[in-house]
């Protein structure tokens, strides 16, 4: 199963365009808009990942991130309004494993949600393989193609993966 990424945002357009983002690239998401009920949801889902927002009604990022560091190591990326804030956020200490300055460009925020998940669960990632319209699952070797699952002998499977994992490269 794909990594299941928590979205504490309360801006509706932030929160949804990243939500769009993240499930292009295979990610699950949830989204929470406060910072009451983030807590309950961590011990009850187990998110693989929290990108959170410094502002929130309710509670800030500051107590919901040492909250969440009481009970879980889960990876967390810290979303501020500020470039400035960010000197003062690592000061503070609170286990936070990254933080971003709004506005940011996406493909940075994935990267860097990339390199999170790489270093807390090793082979997260490579259960699936996705490039352009073909997911390999690495795991039952099949292909799936706009939702069809294709059988492959396993000669076509090893040829298919190696071209996907070295598209650009001649082979
Ligand atoms: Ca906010």
């Amino acid at each position: 199963m794909s990594a299941l990424v928590l979205i504490v945002e309360d801006e509706p357009k932030l929160s949804s365009v990243l939500q769009d983002y993240l499930q292009q690239s295979q990610y699950r998401t949830e989204i929470i808009d406060n910072g009451l009920d983030v807590s309950a949801y961590v011990r009850a889902q187990q998110p693989d990942l929290i990108i959170l927002d410094l502002m929130l009604p309710g509670k800030d990022g500051l107590q919901v991130c040492k909250e969440v560091r009481s009970f879980s190591d889960v990876p967390i990326i810290m979303v501020t309004a500020k470039v400035e804030e960010i000197d003062r956020l690592l000061g503070l200490e609170l286990g936070a494993d990254d933080y971003l300055a709004k506005p940011f460009v996406f493909a940075e925020l994935l990267a860097r949600v990339r390199t999170l998940l790489r270093r807390g669960i090793p082979n997260q990632e490579l259960d699936t393989l996705t490039i352009a319209n073909m997911t390999l699952d690495l795991k039952r070797r099949s292909a799936i193609r706009e939702g069809q699952r294709i059988n492959l002998t396993n000669k076509e499977f090893s040829l298919l993966e190696l071209l996907l994992r070295r598209q650009g490269e001649v082979l």
